[in-house]
């Protein structure tokens, strides 16, 4: 039976820990729309092409090759035939990222490839920016996990050990970048449900969505 479950929800928010748990959980497999902004912004980057030029930067995107991978244990990208699962974490794409997914189309292209990659999977989680109002709006679980900007810091700096308050400053710029730009912008869908993880660990976010696909 096909199980399709939506988690967004802004950086920090526990998306990708408790994506890839509910993914193995459910033995299906776990798809990354962060991960391709960044492998497409990876691509723009090297291209050394102006970030304030949209046609510039969809020329690249549309030329960017994509390896996407899809195994909740070890989700590996590559872009133009280079894996780029370091870089796409650093802060010069985390920086540039929000630049390039703000251009139309470098998001209908994504998005396209994105349905196409849920509707050939019978078991999926997708987590992102604007999963549960556009990319699966059918999806049998919609899922805004949230916390406290002070809690998404310090999670995120003890993945990559920066300091916190840079991070949550970080932090702060691409949500607002993600909330306020003019194509699908990052907000929770009517249907779905939100879930503050402050003080919740992830077994517990899991166990409960879990417990909400079986009821
Ligand atoms: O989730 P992650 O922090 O890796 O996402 C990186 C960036 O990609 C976000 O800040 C946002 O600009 C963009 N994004 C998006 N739509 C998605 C997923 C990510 O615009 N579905």
């Amino acid at each position: 039976e096909k199980c399709v479950v939506a988690v967004d929800g802004p950086s920090g928010s526990g998306k990708s820990t408790v994506s890839r748990r509910l993914a193995s959980a459910l033995d299906g497999v776990y798809l990354d729309t962060g991960a391709m902004y960044r492998a497409v912004t990876w691509s723009v980057l090297q291209a050394g092409v102006d970030l304030t030029d949209p046609d510039a930067i969809t020329k690249i995107a549309l030329e960017t090759e994509l390896s996407i991978g899809t195994d909740p244990l070890a989700p590996h990208f590559a872009a133009n035939g280079t894996n780029v699962d370091e870089p796409i974490r650093g802060s010069e794409v985390t920086g540039a990222v929000s630049a390039v997914a703000a251009v139309p189309a470098v998001r209908k292209q994504l998005v396209a490839l994105q349905k196409a990659i849920i509707a050939g999977h019978p078991r999926i989680v997708v987590e992102g920016r604007d999963i549960a109002s556009v990319v699966a709006p059918n999806a049998d679980l919609k899922v805004y996990l949230t916390a406290s900007a002070a809690a998404r810091a310090a999670r995120r700096s003890a993945e990559d050990a920066t300091d916190v308050a840079a991070t949550e400053a970080s932090l702060a710029r691409r949500d607002k970048l993600d909330s306020s730009r003019a194509t699908d912008p990052l907000r929770v869908a009517s249907d779905a449900v939100e879930v503050d993880t402050t003080g919740m660990g992830i077994d517990e976010v899991v166990a409960f969505l879990l417990k909400l696909l079986n009821s």
